[in-house]
C-alpha cells in the first residue's frame, strides 16, 4: 500500500510539474503573441428584440497560436490576468476594435456599437480613461460607438475607484454595460448609483428558461429592475426559440446568442448582418 501511495504521489507530482511547465511556456508564448500581434477579434451580433434590428456586436478575443491553432479566451485570459499581461492584451483588443470600426466606416458599413470586455486590472489603472480617449479619438471614431463591458467583480474589488472610473468613462461619452449580471453579489444600493446603459443577463440564467422556474424568476426580476432604473436589459446565450419567445413575451430589450449569430471573423459578420 505504501509503494502504491508513493507511486500515486509520483504520478501527481509529474502531472503537476507538467502543468507548471505548460503554463510557463504558454506565458512565454503569450508574450510573443503580444509582440507579434497574434491576437484577433471575433464579433457576435446583438439584436433588438422588438424590431429585430442590429444593435451592435460584442468583440471577443481569440489567439491564433502558431502551433495550437485558434485559442478561445478560456485558455489564456486567466493566465494573462495572473501575469499582468492582461493590461497590454486589453490595449491590443481596444486597438483592434478601433481599427475594425474605422475599416467598417471606410467601407460605408454602419456598425452602431461595439462592446469590448474590460478586465478589472485595466479599468482600475489611473490613466485608463485618458489613454482610451486618445486611442479612440486618434481613429476619429465617435466615442459612443463603444460599449465597455465590466463585471460586478470589478466593482467589488475597489468600489470607490470603480465608481470614479465609470463616471469618467460616462462623461467621456462611452456606453457602459454590466456583464454577467446576476452572478455576483453587487448591492442594489450601489447599482442604482452606477452610470449604466445596459445590464447583461448571464447565460447561466438564459440556459434554464423553460426548465427552472427559479431562473425564470431571476430573469423577470432583472428585467423589472432594468426597467425601473431606466437601464436596457440584454439576455446572453440565447440558443433556442423557446428562450427567445420567453424573453420577448417578458419585455427583455435585446438578445445575443448562437440562435441569432455566433461570434465570427469581421468579414463574415459583414456578409451576415452588415451588408
Ligand atoms: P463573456 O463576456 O460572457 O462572453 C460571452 C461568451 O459566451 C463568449 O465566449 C461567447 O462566444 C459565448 N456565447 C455567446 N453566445 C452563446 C450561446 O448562445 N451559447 C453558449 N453556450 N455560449 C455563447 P468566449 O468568446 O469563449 O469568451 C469567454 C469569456 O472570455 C468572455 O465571456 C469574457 O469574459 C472573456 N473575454 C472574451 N474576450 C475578452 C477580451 O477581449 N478581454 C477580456 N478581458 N476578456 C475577454
Ligand atoms: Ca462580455
Ligand atoms: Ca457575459
Ligand atoms: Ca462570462
Amino acid at each position: 500500500a505504501k509503494a502504491q501511495g508513493k507511486n500515486r504521489y509520483m504520478v501527481h507530482s509529474e502531472e503537476f510539474s507538467n502543468q507548471t511547465f505548460q503554463s510557463f511556456s504558454l506565458e512565454q508564448d503569450l508574450r510573443v503573441a503580444l509582440e507579434q500581434r497574434q491576437l484577433l477579434l471575433h464579433y457576435q451580433p446583438q439584436f433588438d428584440l422588438k424590431s429585430g434590428e442590429l444593435l451592435g456586436t460584442e468583440a471577443l478575443v481569440r489567439w491564433q497560436h502558431p502551433e495550437r491553432g485558434l485559442l478561445a479566451p478560456g485558455e489564456f485570459i486567466e493566465l494573462a490576468e495572473e501575469t499582468q499581461l492582461i493590461i497590454p492584451l486589453g490595449w491590443q483588443v481596444i486597438e483592434l476594435a478601433c481599427e475594425q470600426v474605422a475599416s467598417w466606416n471606410e467601407q460605408g458599413l454602419k456598425m452602431p456599437c461595439v462592446a469590448v470586455n474590460i478586465s478589472p486590472q485595466q479599468l482600475l489603472q489611473m490613466d485608463f480613461v485618458e489613454k482610451l480617449n486618445a486611442l479612440v479619438d486618434s481613429q476619429r471614431i465617435s466615442r459612443d460607438t463603444f460599449e465597455l463591458e465590466i463585471t460586478e467583480l470589478m466593482i467589488m474589488q475597489d468600489p470607490d475607484l470603480a465608481m470614479l472610473q465609470l463616471h469618467k468613462l460616462r462623461e467621456s461619452g462611452y456606453r457602459i454595460a454590466l456583464d454577467d449580471f446576476g452572478t455576483g453579489y453587487s448591492s442594489l444600493d450601489r447599482l442604482k448609483h452606477l452610470p449604466l446603459d445596459r445590464l447583461k443577463i448571464d447565460q447561466a440564467f438564459t440556459r434554464d428558461i423553460g426548465r427552472n422556474s427559479r431562473d425564470e424568476a431571476v430573469i423577470l426580476t432583472i428585467i423589472a429592475l432594468g426597467s425601473a432604473l431606466g437601464i436596457e436589459v440584454l439576455a446572453e446565450g440565447v440558443e433556442t426559440q423557446a428562450q427567445l419567445d420567453f424573453l420577448c413575451n417578458n419585455a427583455c430589450n435585446s438578445v445575443q446568442g448562437y440562435l441569432l449569430g455566433r461570434p465570427v471573423a469581421p468579414d463574415q459578420l459583414t456578409l451576415e448582418v452588415l451588408s
